[in-house]
């Protein structure tokens, strides 16, 4: 199997490239932002309580999340790979995935990780915004708690995959299609 990690801060640029890696290595996209706000749109309670932490810009509970993505894995028992995009956000989630992965015996092959600097990551968010119906876009305190929540919680997981020799680190501002093509060329070496 191949599964990656796409990792970097919100604005980054990993939702676009999500979706170019899913057909060029037939992979399944697992967003646990697009899961938790399906939850939302169709009202469940876990949406309910998921949803006022959201709109502040703060991370939901590692169990909601964990427990989101150990269904996944047992409903797509025979795919190529899986994505996870926004997933994992803290230590917890990293070693609760890793386990997960062990019990299908596989693994993350790598963290991809995409690099760009909160004044672009804001702007891009707003321009966003505009158009996403995403209110945790709209607002540029939120946005700034949303940065904070990733440097915080989220950024030191590099050092997690790193010391398992899987990071790599890929310049997030350029083209789409350049970004992609830096993306590829680390995901053939694997
Ligand atoms: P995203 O679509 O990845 O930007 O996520 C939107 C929001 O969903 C985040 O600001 C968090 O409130 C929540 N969320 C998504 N994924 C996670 C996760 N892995 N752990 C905790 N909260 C998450």
């Amino acid at each position: 199997m191949l599964n990656l990690v796409l990792f970097g801060p919100p604005g980054a640029g990993k939702g676009t490239q999500s979706n170019l890696l899913i057909k060029r290595y037939n992979l399944v996209h697992l967003s646990t932002g697009d899961i938790l706000r399906e939850e939302i749109a169709i009202g469940t309670v876990l949406g309910l309580e998921a949803k006022s932490l959201m709109d502040k810009g703060d991370l939901v509970p590692d169990e909601v999340v964990i427990s989101m993505i150990s269904s996944k894995l047992d409903n797509n028992p025979s795919v190529n790979g899986f994505i996870f995009d926004g997933f994992p956000r803290t230590g917890a989630q990293a070693t609760a995935l890793d386990n997960l992965l062990v019990e299908k015996g596989t693994a993350i092959a790598a963290m991809l990780s995409l690099k760009v600097k909160d004044r672009e990551l804001i702007r891009r968010l707003l321009e966003r915004g505009k158009n996403s119906g995403r209110s945790d876009d709209q607002n540029e305190k939120i946005i700034a708690n949303r940065i904070q929540e990733y440097n915080n919680k989220t950024a030191p997981l590099k050092e997690f995959y790193a010391s398992q020799n899987k990071l790599s680190e890929i310049e997030g501002i350029g083209s789409v299609e350049d970004i992609a093509d830096k993306l590829n060329e680390v995901i053939d070496t694997l």
